[in-house]
């Protein structure tokens, strides 16, 4: 399997999120040493290495009011964790380093927006040196060609200013108001644990309309199960549904599925697909 396949699944939330050409707001490093933890935090001991994370794609607009996020550097045991991701293994890596190194908000109710940005900053904050080269096929010059990464490389897509978590979309041809969500890492999980469950079913199940599914909140504010809501879907009209496909896509955030780097071989600029590789997470070491 090509290690891009399971990040660009994993980063593509709908359909094709558009790259927002966005600079990245933050440097990614930290400034001061923590002093305070929120009440969330009641495990492990604090070992006094947590640095506040001072800025998200979600700006902490969707998290309880007064959310404060911290976090620390790798340890080995996590380097090690993430160097073995895979497709399958992806989501438990991923939550399980988060529950290690983040304080301040239980994981689960951690946005899923939000989580992909945290592992960078991980990165970038275990490995002060950040930059790394990478192999790609340059799709300017189309040669086999390498892009230094850099954090700065990552078009982080923030959330919208008129993003309402209580918007509406009224829908034109069934005339229902549909309410959509940000997912939690606990929700995500709710498409994965569907799939499993009807493994023996004979239905066939789409998974893109099982994503959407899981995004809708209510319809005329009555919830539904996954199963139920994906038959909504699929017998909607598909001028509605295109509408709410829009919306989604619109009020997406996080980190864009694509950056762009500037190629080794012929200075241009080239679209990238982000990916985690193993080296991402334990680069080589200079023995000098
Ligand atoms: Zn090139």
């Amino acid at each position: 399997m090509k290690s891009e396949d399971f990040t660009a699944e994993e980063l593509s939330q709908v359909t094709n999120p558009q790259p927002v050409q966005q600079p990245v707001q933050q440097s990614i490093q930290p400034t001061n040493p923590l002093a305070e933890m929120s009440k969330e935090t009641t495990n492990d001991d604090i070992d006094g290495n947590y640095w506040p994370i001072d800025d998200l794609p979600s700006k902490f607009k969707l998290y309880p009011e007064g959310t404060k996020i911290f976090a620390r550097p790798l340890k080995v045991l996590e380097v090690k964790m993430l160097s073995s991701l895979n497709n399958d293994n992806f989501h438990h890596v991923i939550t399980e380093v988060l529950k290690k190194c983040v304080r301040g908000i239980n994981i689960d109710k951690l946005l899923v927006s939000d989580k992909l940005f945290i592992i960078f900053w991980l990165r970038a904050n275990t490995y002060k040196e950040s930059g790394y080269t990478v192999d790609f096929d340059c799709n300017v010059c189309n040669t086999e060609s390498s892009y230094v990464f850099e954090i700065d490389n990552l078009d982080i897509i923030d959330i919208k200013d008129d993003y309402d978590p209580d918007g509406i979309i009224k829908l034109s041809q069934s005339g229902d108001e549909i309410r959509t969500r940000q997912l939690t890492i606990k929700e995500e999980n709710n498409v994965k644990n569907f799939i499993t469950r009807n493994k023996r079913s004979a239905a066939v199940y789409d998974e893109d309309i099982l994503t959407i599914a899981n995004l809708i909140e209510s319809v005329n504010n009555k919830k539904m199960s996954l199963m139920d809501m994906y038959e909504y879907i699929i017998n909607m009209n598909p001028i509605d549904f295109g509408k709410v496909e829009t919306y989604l896509n619109h009020y997406d955030m996080g980190i864009s599925p694509i950056m762009n780097v500037t190629c080794k071989n012929c200075g241009g600029m080239a679209d990238v697909a982000v990916s985690f590789r193993p080296e991402f997470f334990v680069p080589k070491a200079s023995l000098n």
